[in-house]
Formats: structure tokens, sequence, C-alpha cells
């Protein structure tokens, strides 16, 4: 149980940005993503691509983006819970609000910020009855983010897509050379792959260092260990194999990476006004229905909302302030400007300008 003035969910740019603001009010700031990494939509779905739009930054990518943010918020230390969902927003009897993820952690703060874009991003996964059982703990088989070489050593893998992020892992693993057999189990003999990493994944499959098996999973096929239950192959119907018939892949552990899909999940269970899968704000604070819950960026709507990144900063700031009044009632909220005040070069840690 972790006691904090806020907590906020969604580690987008305008979550982040969120941390920044919290944290020139002074609030102590929680954020959580079930993302592995922070960024939303920028580090996601364009990292690599420009944005032109962001003040007084002519020109920067959805990955520097996220960087310069970080970097932004680096002064304040907040502490990121990633890899987790929100799943449980409720209120208690002292006016404050808990909050539990997926991962079994639990927050009391006075102040939610509900900054959650587009939704939760979550895998696709494979469409395979019982496959959730072998997801679960530091040995599952079946994994979806972050798998170095040295945890599938000597392991027989098989990655599972046909885009970047799938021939991006086997790749990886390819190289490394370090399981006992490598599989990159697709449908078709097409990639949707940036060309140079296809012709590296086609290169190492001719150098025999991994496998190319086309073919589409119906079915798994597991067992009863004294250890729990394993998963041991997978059945799948490939396109020259008999009409019926199915072909049996052995494996120790399987990769899917089929992308991400957002998720708005638990958010609509929450009870907070809603119109169209949006949370509705006033354009003075951005707080929602509920006395504490704020909500900005891409999930929140208002008269006249457009889903930019610079809006999504502009509600944050105004949010903070709004806080304020809740986090430190017996404070005035003053406007202060981080090019003159001496309070916010100390929390920003920077030295004050000579005169
Ligand atoms: C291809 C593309 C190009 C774009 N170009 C521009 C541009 O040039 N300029 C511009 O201004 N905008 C652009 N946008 C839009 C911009 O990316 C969004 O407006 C911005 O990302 C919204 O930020 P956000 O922080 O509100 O939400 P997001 O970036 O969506 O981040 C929300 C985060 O919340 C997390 N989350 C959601 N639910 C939960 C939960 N229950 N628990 C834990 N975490 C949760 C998600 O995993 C995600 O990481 C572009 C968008 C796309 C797709």
């Amino acid at each position: 149980m972790i006691d904090t003035d806020a907590v906020i969910i969604g580690a987008g740019p305008v979550g982040l940005f969120q941390a920044f603001q919290l944290g020139l009010q002074e609030i102590r700031a929680h954020l959580i993503d079930a993302l592995p990494h922070p960024g939303g939509q920028c580090a996601e779905l364009y990292p690599d691509k420009p944005i032109y739009d962001i003040p007084g930054l002519p020109l920067c990518s959805g990955q520097e983006l996220t960087d310069r943010l970080l970097q932004q918020i680096a002064p304040f230390q907040v502490p990121m819970h990633l890899g987790q969902a929100v799943q449980s927003l409720e209120s208690l009897p002292d006016g404050r609000w808990q909050i539990g993820t997926t991962a079994g952690m639990v927050w009391r703060a006075p102040t939610v910020f509900i900054a959650a874009g587009v939704g939760a991003f979550v895998p696709r996964k494979p469409p395979l009855d019982g496959l959730e059982v072998f997801e679960q703990g530091p040995n599952a088989q079946v994994r979806y983010f972050g798998v170095t070489p040295a945890s599938v050593t000597g392991q027989h893998v098989v990655v599972m897509g046909g885009e970047n992020e799938a021939l991006e892992t086997a790749l990886q693993l390819a190289e490394a050379g370090s399981c006992a057999s490598l599989t990159l189990l697709h449908r078709v003999d097409k990639f949707r792959a940036d060309a140079a990493l296809e012709q590296a994944i086609r290169s190492a499959i001719d150098k025999g260092r991994l496998r190319l098996v086309l073919g589409q999973p119906l079915a798994i096929e597991q067992r009863q260990t004294t250890e729990g239950r394993r998963l041991d192959a997978l059945h799948l119907a490939t396109p020259d194999g008999p009409e019926g018939a199915t072909t049996r892949l052995p494996l120790d552990v399987l990769l899917p990476r089929l992308g991400l899909s957002p998720k708005l999940g638990p958010i609509t269970d929450w009870g907070l006004a809603m119109e169209r899968k949006q949370l509705v704000v006033d354009t003075e604070r951005f707080a929602t229905s509920a006395p504490g819950i704020f909500a900005v960026g891409d999930i929140n709507t208002y008269p006249g909302k457009r889903k930019l990144i610079l809006c999504g900063f502009h509600e944050a700031t105004l949010a903070a302030f709004a806080a304020a009044a809740i986090v430190h009632p017996e404070r005035r909220v003053l406007l202060q400007y981080t090019t003159t005040s001496p309070r916010l070069h100390e929390l920003l840690g920077v030295k004050p300008t000579p005169a």
C-alpha cells in the first residue's frame, strides 16, 4: 500500500507532462502504465516519425519527445510503475481514492489523473484456448514482452508474427544463437516489415540460424507435470498440409509478437461521466464528475476538444493548479514563473540565474 498525493494513470506524453506540472506544485506523484516503457502512442505507434507541432520544437520524433519529457521530469524523481494496468479505482471514506493494478499494487491518494489516451495498450493474443495458463509467473512459457537471449538459452523457442516486432525479436535471438532451436511462425510467406529487417531475417533463415514455419495455430498441446501444467506444442494448419490435418510444432517458449491494441478496459466501470468512450471534464480544472479525479489528454472530452499533444499539455497544467488546492489547502495557489521563482529553481535543482 503506497500513500501519495497523486496517481497518474498513463505515462504517455500528457501523463509525463502531468508529472512535471505536479512537481512544480510540490505534489508527490506516481506514474503507472500498462506498457513496459513510457511514451504512450508516441513511443508505441510512431517512435521514428516526425512531429512538427510541439511549441518551440520545430521537429522531433515520437521517441525524442518522450526522452525529452523524461529528462524534464527527472528532477522530481517520479516513481514509474510500468507493465501493469490500473484495474480498480474506489473511493475511501476519508475522501481519498484507492487505485489497484493488475500486478497487485495498491495506492491511496487524494487526487488521480487519468491520462489514459485511447486506452491501455495490450498485446494481441493468439486465439488459442487455455493459453492464458502459461502466461503467468517468472517462468512463463508464453511471453508478450521483453525477452533477452539469456532468458531463453537452451530452449526451443517459437516467435509468432510477421511485422517488425516479430522479426526484430527473432533476429535478436538468431544473432545470439543461444536457443536450442528457433522458429519464426507466420501465416504466410510474406512479411509486413522494414525492407532491411526482412532482408536480415531471410539471410538468417538461409544461413540456418532460424527456420520459418508457415501455419495457423489451432490448438495447444499441454500436459500435467510434477511442477504444474506444461505447454508442449502448437498444432498448426499449414498451407500445404492435407485438409483437416494438423502439424505439431514442439516448443518450450512461445513469443507472440502480433502487435498491440488499445483497450479502454475498466475505465468505463468507474462510474465517471462519459461521452462516446471519453471522460467528460470541465475546461477550468479538467476535473471529471468525481471529486479529486482529473482527466487529461486524449481520454477526455469537452466542447472544442482536439486530440493534440499541446492541448494535453495545457490541460495538465490547469489540472495541476486545481489539484494544488486539494493537496495543499493551507496554501494560496500562486502563479510562479520557472524563469524567476527561487522556489521553482530549488525544486528543479537549477542554479538561479545571475541578475
Ligand atoms: C501516427 C500518429 C501520429 C500523430 N502525430 C501527432 C502530431 O504530429 N502532433 C500531435 O499533437 N499529436 C499527434 N498524434 C496524437 C498524439 O499521439 C496523441 O494526442 C497523444 O499521444 C495523446 O497523449 P496521451 O498521453 O493523452 O495518451 P497516449 O499517448 O495514448 O498514452 C496513454 C497511455 O496510458 C496507458 N494506459 C491507458 N489505460 C491504462 C490503464 N488502465 N492502466 C495503465 N495504463 C494505461 C497506455 O498504455 C498509454 O501508454 C499522433 C498520433 C498518431 C497515432
